[in-house]
């Protein structure tokens, strides 16, 4: 911590007037060197270091120790940037980037970022700002052709819908409180409700059953491709039954966070009608992927599914956030989150023909996410973005293909989409190789662990990745092997 000094004292009440917001000839002239700003930035990500270099608090010893009580001249914030904010960041968008998952942003979802903050709209009803609504809704339709999903989850003909919501955590926390209510509704008492995942799904699960008060979640044995098995799940909802417990809700992962393993969707429906359960798909990380069309058997059964997540904001060249969430009938999700108070009421609301998407998730406020979506895919063309995922995919299977062939390593996990999950196969050296290769600066590369066994996950789908940044890991694990 560093030292604080007491706050100056208030001025006196009297003096000129407050200063106006920056005149707009100003913010021109601001904007642009901001853009500039970004743009340098950008562009010289490669010859910087991926991971931070600060010590904790150093950041904080670089600000002021309180808030500016004068207007400060625009030039000194763009400096303060590089002097104290740069060196604290950790790069998401440098090229080398291969940890986590990737956090795409692209230049078009950058101006449609500004350019939402610029109208400054808030969209929670359609009446409040028409056109967030209507640009979201067709978006997110036109998603559904594109991605492969079941035609009936678009919102201008079919039962169901999307809505943009923050995070994945947020979309499946509200698929668990949509379960929740339609079990209580029916007489379940909470705290006898059941919510199932794998053991390798997202915290978001369990997290999420917390927050809708879901009385016990099951975390499901996987098969040695660390996918849920079927006969596992059958076998923990009949175990429940036969306690006299209500199961409610259960998550197929398509892409796991640890090794993008990809549970059996139709099988698991088909337990999930039987029992009534609400079955909601978490393909935060690869559903986006299902551009390609040669992928989409992974998630073969969404037919039969009530609720789906993807995240733009990894994959999709969005920056955060920009999470897409469609149900398969919108009828339970509004109906558990339709609360009208008086100064919200309004004739289109009440005609019924429109969609207000504060029925549709927590938050009441919403910004126009849709606008940096919808430009994302005018700036690549939905074939230029397929085409890029296409690429981050080969390359994924030939530096997976490269390591399978080399007795030095073993890979953990198939690779189904761009993340290759690989350890040292001699197990005395792994730790080793695992220190070497994640302290590298100009590569992101960061390890994990499943079932006990340490492993690397390379992670291939950053904005400007190419092939030569792969080949670069190839020669790093190469030497640290
Ligand atoms: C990343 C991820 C999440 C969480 O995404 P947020 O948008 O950060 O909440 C959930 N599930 C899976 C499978 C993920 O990969």
């Amino acid at each position: 911590m560093t030292a604080t000094s007491p706050p100056p004292a208030d001025p006196p009440a009297v003096g000129g007037p407050p200063p106006e917001p920056m005149d707009l000839e100003a913010f021109r002239r601001n904007g642009h060197a901001a853009i500039d700003w970004i743009a340098d930035h950008l562009a010289t990500l490669e010859d910087r270091p991926v991971w931070s270099g600060v010590e904790p608090g150093e950041v904080r010893a670089g600000l002021p120790a309180h808030a500016p009580r004068d207007p400060e001249p625009f030039e000194d914030w763009l400096a303060d940037l590089d002097e104290v904010v740069v060196p604290g960041l950790t790069q998401w968008q440098h090229p080398g980037w291969m940890a986590y998952f990737p956090a795409n942003s692209s230049p078009a979802s950058i101006l449609g970022e500004l350019v939402a903050a610029g109208m400054g709209v808030q969209g929670m009803l359609w009446s409040t700002s028409p056109a967030v609504t209507e640009v979201e809704s067709t978006v997110l339709d036109w998603m559904v052709e594109e991605l492969g999903l079941p035609a009936s989850w678009r919102v201008d003909t079919g039962p169901g819908g999307g809505v943009i919501q923050s995070s994945a955590s947020d979309a499946t926390h509200t698929a668990l409180v949509v379960a929740r209510h339609r079990a209580t509704q029916a007489g379940a008492a909470a705290e006898d409700c059941v919510a199932y995942a794998s053991n390798q799904a997202h915290s978001s699960i369990e997290k999420g059953a917390r927050v809708a008060g879901i009385g016990h979640v099951r975390l499901v044995e996987v098969d040695d491709a660390f996918a849920l098995r079927q006969a596992a799940l059958a076998a923990a909802v009949a175990a429940d039954l036969e306690a006299g417990r209500t199961p409610v809700f259960v998550c197929s992962a398509v892409g796991t966070t640890g090794t993008t393993a990809v549970d059996p969707v139709r099988a698991i429906a088909e337990i999930a009608r039987r029992h009534g359960m609400w079955h909601h798909v978490d393909a935060a990380y690869a559903g986006t992927a299902m551009l390609c069309g040669e992928l989409r058997h992974h998630q073969d059964g969404l037919d039969l599914v009530d609720s789906y997540v993807t995240n733009a904001h990894k994959w999709l060249w969005t920056n955060f956030d920009c999470s897409l969430f469609w149900v398969a009938d919108r009828g339970p999700l509004v109906d558990t989150l339709s609360i009208v108070p008086p100064y919200l009421r309004n004739a289109a609301s009440e005609s019924g023909a429109v969609v207000d998407y504060r029925d549709w998730h927590v938050p009441l406020g919403r910004r126009f996410r849709a606008l940096k979506l919808w430009w994302v895919l005018r700036s690549f063309g939905v074939d230029g973005l397929r085409g890029r995922i296409r690429d981050h995919l080969d390359w994924a299977h030939d530096l997976a293909d490269r390591l399978d062939a080399d007795a030095r390593f073993r890979v953990i996990a198939p690779t189904p989409f761009g993340l290759v999950s690989v350890c040292h196969a001699d197990p005395g050296r792994n730790d080793d190789f695992l220190a070497t290769v994640t302290a590298a600066r100009d590569l992101g590369l960061a390890a994990s662990e499943v079932d006990g066994q340490r492993f690397l996950r390379i992670s291939i789908g950053a904005t400007w990745t190419r092939r030569e940044h792969v080949e670069q890991v190839w020669e790093l694990l190469d030497r640290a092997a």
